[in-house]
């Protein structure tokens, strides 16, 4: 969760390095489709807004990796494309979330719980994996802080599911969700200016 998915510009990878980092990237992966499902199994905005959060996370880094050695364009429209997709599940999110407070009805807070937990095992598993570059270049350094502040975030899903387990409403789910979901947006329109800003920048000197 947070600002953390800002894409980074890897460079003179090592290859242990780089075998971490599609370790994470898989992790990431696995754990969107993990937690999306255990969202809608569970009518949990919050599970399908953390859902989001590894799908960002795992798309980043793959299109870092990938774009190694790429022109500025290249690397710029890469980061708009990002930007865009990010900010356009977040707007899903905030709608769904909107109606689900109409709707009514609690999520089942157990899964919110268990699921919560896992999201944090898997997040605390890339911090370790990841903790033997911490050190290194920036960029690395900002992936393995995001795999932990998104550990924090899971902490606070786990918390909403306790909160819904006593007080039987859907509302700490919804709030939860809904500060994930602006939270994704304010950092996708972050990711677009930075990437025009590029592109604006690669044409006035080619
Ligand atoms: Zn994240």
């Amino acid at each position: 969760m947070g600002k953390c998915c800002e894409p980074q510009v890897f460079t003179g990878l090592s290859k242990g390095y780089k075998r971490a980092l599609i370790a994470v990237i898989l992790i990431n992966a696995v754990m969107f489709f993990v937690e999306m499902a255990a969202g809608f199994s569970s009518q949990s905005q919050a599970l399908k807004a953390d859902a989001l959060d590894f799908a960002g996370d795992s798309v980043t880094y793959a299109i870092s990796l990938a774009v190694i050695g790429a022109a500025v364009r290249t690397r710029a429209l890469a980061s708009l494309f990002k930007g865009a997709s990010l900010g356009l599940m977040a707007l899903v999110i905030l709608v769904t979330t909107g109606l689900r407070f109409f709707e009514g009805g609690a999520p089942e807070a157990h899964t919110m719980g268990l699921i919560g937990a896992l999201a944090f095992l898997a997040n605390m598993a890339s911090v370790f994996i990841l903790l033997k570059w911490r050190d290194g270049d920036s960029n690395v350094r900002s992936v393995w802080l995001c795999s932990r502040n998104d550990a924090i975030g899971n902490v606070g899903v786990i918390l909403a599911g306790f909160a819904v387990a006593f007080t039987g409403s859907a509302w700490p789910d919804l709030i939860v969700a809904g500060l994930m979901a602006a939270i994704f947006l304010q950092s996708a329109a972050s990711i677009i200016m930075q990437a025009r800003t590029e592109l604006k920048q690669a044409e006035s000197t080619a």
